[in-house]
């Protein structure tokens, strides 16, 4: 069942998104040759505190960290930790989730430490794109496939791969409702899209091969052919005008 929010409930969703972009943001800034992804953690943490909001992965199916962070190969669901030191030409996908008053906000930023490939730079610029042709196929009256269909012909006229394993998603009260959102598929088909829904959009995108494995930590996936992956993830609400961003990012 996809559930409809009301204008009120929308504000506090606009809230819950202006934490998570500002957070996001922050984190970003410090991203940099030397930090460990630990840190970029713990800071985070530290800002929910200062905001009054929650962080929503920690815990969450067991998740131990309130950040996910994936460095190059790693696609998503990265696990922080102090011995991880980001190096100049890495790519650092940011995944981050906060609740407020029970309202939730999701967004994510895949950015480079200093100097990367021209390869990288294409994937994450690509990706990025792949996103907001997403978010602009948010209409009352579209279907849902249709944002998964306008993410796969771009990412895939550049020659790169959409992850299958991973969608996006429905939310609201809680950080995954229905319904899912592939990153991939056939236009005019899925649910009708329909103005009150709010959905994170968020492609995962290879530079070589789909496919893709979990580590034995039971949670980071890695590209099955260690090639480069993006990930870029907003909350949008589809309004009766088209769709607004509700995890705006300030600018850098
Ligand atoms: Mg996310
Ligand atoms: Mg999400």
């Amino acid at each position: 069942m996809i559930i409809l929010k009301t204008d009120r409930e929308l504000e506090y969703m606009r809230k819950a998104g202006r934490a998570v972009a500002q957070i996001l943001h922050e984190m970003i800034q410090r991203v940099a040759p030397g930090v460990s992804t630990g840190e970029l953690d713990r800071f985070a943490e530290l800002r929910c505190k200062e905001l009054g909001v929650i962080p929503v992965f920690k815990g969450y199916q067991g998740f131990p960290a309130s950040v996910c962070i994936s460095v190059n190969d790693e696609v998503v669901h990265g696990i922080p930790s102090n011995k991880r030191i980001l190096k100049k030409g890495d790519i650092v996908g940011i995944d981050f989730g906060v609740s407020y008053e029970g309202w939730y906000g999701d967004s994510a930023r895949t950015v480079a430490v200093g100097q990367v490939s021209s390869e990288a730079e294409k994937l994450m610029k690509v990706t990025l794109e792949s996103l907001l042709k997403g978010i602009d196929q948010c209409r009352d009256g579209n279907r849902v496939f249709d944002i998964g269909h306008a993410v796969q012909n771009h990412a895939e006229a550049q020659g790169f791969s959409v992850v299958r394993e991973f969608v996006g998603h429905g939310i609201g009260r809680a950080l995954h409702e229905d319904p899912q959102v592939p990153n991939y598929g056939p236009k005019g088909k899925g649910p009708q899209l329909k103005a009150g829904m709010v959905l994170a959009i968020e492609p995962m995108i290879n530079a070589g091969k789909a496919g893709v494995r979990v580590l034995s930590d039971g949670w980071t996936a890695v590209t099955a052919d260690r090639s480069l992956s993006a990930h870029f993830e907003h909350t949008v609400a589809i309004l009766p005008t088209g769709p607004e961003i509700l995890t705006a990012w300030p600018a850098d």
